[in-house]
Parts: C-alpha cells; sequence; structure tokens
C-alpha cells in the first residue's frame, strides 16, 4: 500500500493557505471523488516522484507542455542559461526573432506573432483583435471546448442547438454572455442556423481545430472547411484556438496536419517548454490592428522574457528531430491496443478516441463527438479507475474529459507497465 502522508499533510496546509489548496482548480481530485491531490516533488522524463517517495509514470504532461519529459536536459540548459544571462529585460531581444521565425517557418499562417504568458491571454487578444479588425461584437464557440478563463470564453451554451450563452462563472456578467453563441461540436446545420441569426455581427468564430478540452475529438470530414466557408461568408474571421494542439501531433498546428488555414491562431503549453508562455498571430493585415501599429491594445510586461523564448526555441529543435512524433504515435497506438486488447477479457464499455500522443479512455460504449456524448460517459467509473491507476503509480489527469499525453521520454517498457495497472484496474471495475 502506498503511503501518500506527506502529500495529505501539505494539502491540509495548503488548503489554510490557498485558496481551495490548490492554484487551478483542476488539480483538486473534485471531479474524480475528491482526496487529498498528490504533491509531486520532483519529475525526470516521463517520472514523478512525490513527497513521499512514490514513484509514478506521467500522462498529465501538465495539461500538455511537456511533451518533452520533465527536465529534458537540452531545455534545462537553455533555461540554466538564461538564468545565468538575466530572465527578464523588457526590452526587445534576438531570442524573440529567433523564435518568431521559427513559428512562421512552422506555421506559415502565422504572418506575424505576438507573444504573451498564457493561453488565456493569447485567446482573449486573438477575439479583441478580431473585433477590432470587423467592427463587430459578438464571437461564436463551440460547446465544451475551454478557451482559458478571459470573461469572453467562460460563457455557457444556453439550451437549444445555437443559443446566446448564459455566464458560466459568477462574476461574467449577462451582457457579457450575450455577445457569446455557442453551437455543438462538429454540427454543420447548427452553425449555419447561428450564422443566419447572427452572422452580421459576428467578428469571430472560436475553434479548437481538435478538441482537446472534451477528450481528444477529432473534427469530422469537412467541419472545418465548412466552418471556414460559412463564417467567411459572413465576413467574419476563423480562430483556431491551438493552445493544445499546437505541436501536438506534427511539427506545426492541427491546422497543417488537416490542411485548414484560419485568419488567427492562439497558442500555449507546449511551445514555451514548460515555462509560462502564449503567442498568437495571423494575417499581416489583421494582426496591424495591435498597438503599436493599431488601435487594439494588448501589452505584457513579462512577455516574451529571454527564458520562456530560449526554453521554447529548445523545446522546438527537439521536437524537429526526425521521427518525434512516429515515435509518439507508435507509444499512443501500443498504448490503445493494449487497453483494447485486455478489455476483452472484461467488458467495460469503454471508447477511445486517440490521435498519435494523446488519446482519452471513456467509460461509454458509444462513439464521442461532442460535448454531450462526452457528458454523457461515466464520471463515476473514471473516478474510480483514476485512483487505481494512481495507487499503481500511473499519473493521469484528475477529470474524464482530459486526455493522457505521451512525452518523447516514455518507453514501450513504461507502457507495458501502465497496461498492467489498467488489467489489474479492470479487473477491479468489473467486480
Ligand atoms: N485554450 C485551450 C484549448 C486550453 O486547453 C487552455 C488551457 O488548458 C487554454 C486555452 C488556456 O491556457 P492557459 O491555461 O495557459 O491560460
Amino acid at each position: 500500500m502506498r503511503n501518500y502522508e506527506t502529500s495529505e499533510k501539505l494539502y491540509e496546509e495548503a488548503q489554510d493557505l490557498i485558496v481551495g489548496g490548490v492554484n487551478s482548480p483542476s488539480r483538486a481530485y473534485k471531479a474524480v471523488g475528491g482526496g487529498a491531490p498528490v504533491f509531486m516533488k520532483k519529475g525526470k522524463g516521463a517520472y514523478f516522484w512525490d513527497e513521499d517517495g512514490n514513484r509514478y509514470i506521467d500522462y498529465l504532461a501538465a495539461y500538455g507542455p511537456i511533451i518533452t519529459g520533465h527536465a529534458h536536459p537540452h531545455i534545462t540548459e537553455s533555461i540554466k542559461k538564461a538564468a545565468d544571462e538575466g530572465v527578464l529585460y523588457g526590452t526587445p531581444t534576438a531570442y524573440e526573432n529567433q523564435f518568431a521565425k521559427l513559428l512562421r517557418e512552422a506555421i506559415p499562417s502565422l504572418e506575424k506573432v505576438r507573444f504573451n504568458n498564457s493561453g488565456t491571454e493569447a485567446v482573449m487578444t486573438t477575439i479583441r483583435v478580431a473585433r477590432a479588425y470587423t467592427g463587430r461584437n459578438k464571437i461564436l464557440k463551440f460547446a465544451g471546448c475551454y478557451h482559458g478563463h478571459s470573461d469572453l470564453v467562460l460563457v455557457a451554451a444556453g439550451s437549444g442547438p445555437s443559443t446566446l450563452g448564459s455566464p458560466d462563472s459568477a462574476g461574467v456578467t449577462e451582457n457579457i454572455a450575450k455577445e457569446v453563441i455557442t453551437v455543438p461540436f462538429n454540427d454543420i446545420d447548427a452553425l449555419k442556423h447561428a450564422i443566419d441569426r447572427w452572422g452580421d455581427d459576428i467578428a469571430a468564430v472560436l475553434v479548437e481545430p481538435i478538441v482537446g478540452n472534451f477528450g481528444i475529438v477529432m473534427p469530422e470530414k469537412g467541419f472545418l472547411e465548412a466552418v471556414n466557408d460559412i463564417v467567411h461568408g459572413a465576413g467574419g474571421l476563423v480562430i483556431y484556438d491551438e493552445v493544445i494542439t499546437g505541436f501536438r501531433f506534427t511539427y506545426g498546428g492541427a491546422q497543417n496536419l488537416l490542411g485548414v488555414e484560419p485568419d488567427m491562431t492562439a497558442l500555449g503549453k507546449i511551445i514555451g517548454g514548460g515555462l509560462p508562455i502564449g503567442a498568437y498571430g495571423g494575417k499581416k493585415a489583421i494582426m496591424e490592428q495591435v498597438a503599436p501599429l493599431g488601435p487594439a491594445y494588448q501589452a505584457g510586461t513579462m512577455s516574451g522574457n529571454p527564458a520562456s523564448m530560449q526554453a521554447g526555441i529548445a523545446c522546438l529543435e527537439i521536437l524537429k528531430q526526425p521521427h518525434v512524433y512516429e515515435k509518439l504515435d507508435a507509444l499512443g497506438e501500443r498504448l490503445e491496443d493494449g487497453i483494447l486488447k485486455i478489455n476483452e477479457k472484461y467488458q467495460l464499455p469503454i471508447t477511445i478516441n486517440r490521435l498519435k500522443g494523446a488519446m482519452t479512455l471513456y467509460f461509454g460504449s458509444r462513439p464521442v463527438k461532442n460535448y454531450d456524448d462526452a457528458k454523457n460517459t461515466d464520471g463515476e467509473m473514471f473516478g474510480k479507475f483514476f485512483k487505481l491507476m494512481l495507487h499503481q503509480g500511473i499519473n493521469l489527469a484528475p477529470s474524464k474529459y482530459e486526455a493522457w499525453f505521451l512525452t518523447t521520454e516514455h518507453t514501450e517498457a513504461d507502457i507495458d507497465e501502465t497496461l498492467k495497472a489498467v488489467d489489474h484496474a479492470f479487473s477491479q471495475l468489473k467486480k
């Protein structure tokens, strides 16, 4: 039996000091039946060690950024160098040019970029810029997609296939919610309906081109092309939120993989190599709305800091090596096939959505193509599974809506150890 005594003590103390004991709500175990979250002490490669000395194979990857594993030597080196040279200047540096060039080479639709500090900031600003460019106010997004915690995107769908939203958080006003229309992902008819009704007022449609926030969900064939046609036909812009998908599935964005280009893109997570970062960019004429060239204001004391720039560049250098994504895909396939094989024995109702090194295991037997499908899967069973895996040294994200992320440092032996744990967990769930 693993001992979690130190984590439990730290959690008790944290609850007194830090609201809810955590600095981001998803880190609490609320969605998996509660209890003290494990306090990690050290990460190296595919592994974590907690404060009580337990070892874990990590599939959280810090909710996506850690695609090269924890403390990758090349990234560590870049951070040490930045620490030696000074981590924050408040002046332009050559690193910003170098990194912007790398991003534009990888994702050609980023004709101009701007760095900031989080995915939230990046998405928030794309919306402001789209409004500035179009002179319109409303945005449209897809149900269940998470775009950070700025007011406009903390708006839930109303009832019905395409409706004005309602606040999804206290403190978000009804007036703000009225600027947001939400429709189901992969539903072209609902999108058409919304555009027929509000198209003249819609500045932009915000879309995760491959969903990462109710599990990994692919766009159906033709969906993204239809989004472009319909939205452009009504004079609006298309913004891709590639905060999760950027450099996750290929060297570039989901837009490279799928061959569809948006007008603007928001990035974050992986491109910082584990340090705080966001970036947004797009067509030159649109981006020239941004200060100091244009009237749309966006700034940041920490933006483009030399530490995040150098860690990000180092991360992309690793990802640019040959066969990185093939390896992630092969490991993902081994994991997916292994789980399905194990389940031949137990016949639990499961569905796996996987693309390369990112995968979601849902407890439900129906395909998951939109948020309602994901909502209808069994959260209680996932909560039990999560704890059964944790107690065998496998660290997953504590929510049925999250993905398992593989890193370049996972090995076939790690996958096989994970599959053994899955076998035991399924045997317990079957009881
Ligand atoms: N957009 C997407 C698709 C995300 O998954 C997230 C975070 O999970 C964000 C935006 C917000 O990014 P951050 O947490 O860096 O603010």
